[in-house]
């Protein structure tokens, strides 16, 4: 009965207009599974590492409460990196490389005391892969997907064959636009829903999210930040955030799932706040339930006054 977040785990260099970092703890499945750790835990990480991947960053998921049995760690291999550069408009980001390396071999076992994990998160990595962690699964509860335009472009009949099987669909304005071809959002999700997930959660960067459930369009805020030192992780944070606090409170209903995405902006807050998973990293539920009120008053307002 827990929750499994299968994804990358790497180093990453950043540079924005303001600062750099160099092989700085990164990975979708990273950012998931610390930003789910303040609602829940043990989470179950399923991934590859090679054998440079430094112990302090073992050490600081183990002290999250992140399981690492699936976390594979290989040899003779060097961890998946990742390096990307921000403009002064940091929603535009630059890849200067990506370094697979271990990544390239990866196959996602799910250790035995996973399989039957409820809630799964499959971060943002190869649509067959996705589909081999679900194969695995002993009938989750709840799927939650992320994905990225490289798959929509590069292998969308394999990420066609995953979506009737996940509930939850998490994408960036752009990336909807690029699956549905359609440019208006609410006619993007409607066909992106006929695709097969039956919620879309559809981020806009400092504009907030919407979420669309049944006949249900919630919109939710954008946290109205003074400082945003490095966006990298914001949206693995937000699915963190959002599958984390499901998870503690197991109830799916759309008041419960409105709740979720407020979380999940929370996290991405939390997260853009510093570079890598810094900002992340030393929360406690406190501060969190905090923020959380914060985006309560952000849109609340009295008819009368
Ligand atoms: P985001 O800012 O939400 O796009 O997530 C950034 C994280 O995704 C970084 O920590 C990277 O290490 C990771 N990442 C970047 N490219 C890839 C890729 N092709 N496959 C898997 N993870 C990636």
């Amino acid at each position: 009965m827990g929750l499994l977040v299968v994804g990358s785990v790497g180093l990453d260099t950043v540079a924005t207009p303001f600062d750099k970092v160099e092989d700085a703890l990164g990975g979708s499945a990273t950012y998931i599974s610390l930003a789910a750790s303040y609602f829940t835990g043990p989470v179950y990480l399923v991934g590859i590492v090679g054998e440079d991947f430094p112990t302090r960053y073992i050490n600081l998921l183990s002290e999250h409460n992140v399981d690492l049995e699936g976390l594979q760690v290989v040899q003779g291999e060097k961890t998946f990196r990742w390096s990307g550069k921000y403009h002064y408009d940091l929603n535009v980001r630059d890849t200067l490389f990506t370094e697979l390396n271990v990544f390239e071999k990866f196959d996602p076992i799910i250790p035995e005391k996973f399989c039957r994990a409820n809630f799964v998160c499959l971060g943002n990595i190869d649509p067959v892969l996705q589909a081999r962690v679900l194969d695995q699964m002993v009938k989750p509860k709840f799927v939650v997907c992320d994905t990225m335009n490289y798959w929509i472009d590069g292998k969308k009949d394999d990420l066609m064959k995953v979506l009737p099987r996940v509930h939850v669909l998490i994408i960036n304005d752009s990336e909807a636009r690029l699956l549905a071809k359609e440019a208006n959002l609410v006619k993007a999700a409607k066909k992106i829903r006929e695709m097969g997930p039956e919620i879309l959660i559809i981020k806009k960067g400092e504009h907030g999210a919407l979420l669309f459930m049944e006949d249900i369009i919630f919109s939710a805020p954008a946290y109205p930040m003074e400082m945003i030192n490095d966006p990298t992780g914001a949206g693995d944070s937000f699915a963190g955030g959002f599958i984390g606090y499901l998870h503690k409170c197991q109830d799916l209903s759309p008041a419960s799932m409105k709740r979720a995405v407020i979380y999940g902006s929370a996290l991405a807050s939390f997260c853009v706040e510093n570079f890598s998973t810094k900002g992340i990293e030393d929360l406690s539920y406190l501060r969190v339930q905090d923020r959380y009120r914060e985006f309560l008053t952000l849109s609340k307002f009295d008819e009368n006054d």
